[in-house]
């Protein structure tokens, strides 16, 4: 070898090691498990395996070292008999195959999800190559779970999900799609057609927010009718998002909800509290004139009959002053109802405004009022300190009047106590009236603040329309009244009404 040959030589010599060594490198580095392996057989299936060469990452991947593996022969045995996943591995190595197979395999112990590949090399000389696909395939999963979530919740709701691309100009829809427009399930309609399920009144509307949508990615949310492919009409709720990708609007995405039962209840709904609405004022009206206008025949009846009294002074024989009476305590009976229920008619038709005031002064204007009765009844009427509320004081003030009269009405004790309290929360207060009066019997329970029900004998005076007032107060007000009662012993109501 003269000079020049033996300094190519050497050239050469330099590029195959640098070569090598970069395959060396990449070898180490790279996150793939290799190895290469040879084989002994028995005929044609294979005895024992032996690992000639593994890479960092086939070790970290199998959690195995080289030192305790390489050149050494591993009996082939029967696949469960290997605990490890490196003896698994053997076990898979299997028949000697001319082609290059593969396989995906969990490795329990090291909870991996890998890839092997077998490439045969030479005569019972093999490469493999390891490939961790844990993250791909939980992500998979994931998505597999999501997506059956989403088809789930989908049906059930009946909600169904659309996808335009504006690159390619295609429509994805969802299986629950083509189940509300009542299609056998395959490809998705395109733009024109999916409109042509809008009736003739709601398609130009779907039209300009598909146009806004497609041109400038403004958003949509609209309640509009279809018609299906089988000719039956659905109200539905079509509502839809920009896609933006690197600033560029690519995908309209949205959803259909079948709103068809759901707008027909409402529907119904309305028309029953339209129905319902009219019907209270008629009715509203009707107590109103009712009670107004029987004030006057009454008002003549007790009148007369009190002149007649008069006149025929002494001439009156006991039976016949027996019949006056009972006419007088029916005409002032009758009396009596006509207003409560002219004033259960005025809480509704009352417009005045609702002002800021304070209960415990409202409270103070009622007990004046009940002086004489609190005293005649020697009866104590306690109340702790009371907040200010906005609502209308002359309600609140009935209110308050109504539940205080029957405290003392409703009581058989030589000394009648009442307390009035207030609890303020979130917001609202909570008032209670509590006495140590007879109790209401628990069968009366359901009828309490019902118009004209009275369980109490006639030796009380009352319409029965007390409560039926106060409830209507706080109904107005937005409230809640309730009581609790023990027989014997007392009853104490309770009403709730915004602070403000
Ligand atoms: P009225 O007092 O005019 O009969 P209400 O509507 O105020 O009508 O009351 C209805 C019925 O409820 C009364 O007849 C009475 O039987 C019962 N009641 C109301 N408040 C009490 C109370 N504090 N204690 C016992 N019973 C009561």
């Amino acid at each position: 070898m003269n000079k020049n040959e033996l300094m190519n030589k050497r050239e050469v010599d330099n590029n195959v090691n640098e070569s090598l060594q970069v395959y060396k490198d990449l070898f180490d580095k790279i996150d793939l498990g290799i190895a290469n392996f040879y084989v002994r057989r028995t005929g044609k299936s294979i005895k024992s395996v032996c690992f000639h060469v593994i890479n960092p990452s086939f070790e970290e991947l199998l959690q195995v070292e080289s030192a305790t593996i390489l050149g050494k022969w591993f009996p082939e045995k029967k696949r469960n008999a290997y605990d490890s996943p490196f003896h698994w591995l053997i076990s898979r190595l299997g028949e000697p195959r001319a082609e290059k197979s593969k396989f995906t395999h969990f490795f329990n112990s090291v909870n991996r999800w890998c890839t092997v590949e077998i490439i045969p090399l030479q005569t019972d000389y093999y490469g493999l190559i390891l490939t961790d696909e844990t993250e791909k395939v939980n992500m998979d999963t994931s998505i597999q779970h999501q997506l059956e979530v989403l088809k789930r919740v989908g049906e059930h709701l009946h909600v169904g999900g659309f996808e335009y691309d504006l690159l390619s100009h295609t429509m994805y829809w969802s299986d629950e799609m083509f189940t509300i427009h009542e299609l056998d399930i395959g490809e998705a309609p395109d733009l024109e057609q999916t409109l042509s399920f809008y009736t003739s009144a709601d398609r130009p509307k779907l039209r300009e927010a598909l146009k806004a949508g497609l041109v400038d990615g403004t958003p949509f949310d609209l309640e509009l009718e279809i018609i299906t492919a089988n000719g039956n009409k659905k109200q539905v709720r079509i509502f839809a998002q920009p896609i933006f990708r690197h600033n560029r609007l690519v995908k309209l995405g949205g959803g259909i909800l079948d709103i068809t039962v759901l707008y027909k209840n409402q529907h119904e709904l309305n028309q029953l509290n339209r129905e319902l609405e009219r019907s209270n004022k008629e009715l509203e009206e009707f107590a109103y004139v009712a009670s107004h206008d029987l004030q006057e025949p009454i008002r003549t009846i007790s009148a007369f009959t009190e002149l007649l009294v008069t006149r025929l002074g002494t001439n009156l024989d006991d039976k016949s002053q027996m019949f006056v009476e009972y006419i007088l305590g029916g005409t002032s009976k009758i009396k009596r109802m006509i207003n409560d229920l002219l004033a259960y008619s005025r809480v509704n038709t009352s417009k005045n405004p609702s002002v800021v005031f304070s209960t415990q002064t409202a409270l103070e204007n009622v007990l004046e009022l009940l002086r004489k009765k609190i005293y005649e009844h020697n009866a104590t009427v306690t109340y702790s300190s009371m907040p200010e509320i906005s609502f209308q004081q002359s309600l609140f003030e009935r209110l308050l009047m109504n539940l205080i009269d029957n405290g003392l009405k409703y009581n058989k004790s030589s000394k009648p106590k009442i307390h009035i309290e207030a609890l303020e929360s979130s917001g609202f207060v909570t008032f209670s009236v509590k006495d140590n009066g007879i109790g209401i019997p628990e069968i009366y329970k359901n009828d309490v603040f019902v118009i004209f029900k009275r369980f109490a004998g006639e030796e009380v005076q009352g319409s029965g329309m007390g409560l039926a007032i106060a409830h209507r107060i706080i109904s107005k007000g937005g409230g809640d009244i309730w009581y609790e009662s023990t027989e014997g012993e007392g009853t104490t109501f309770f009403f709730k009404l915004p602070k403000k």
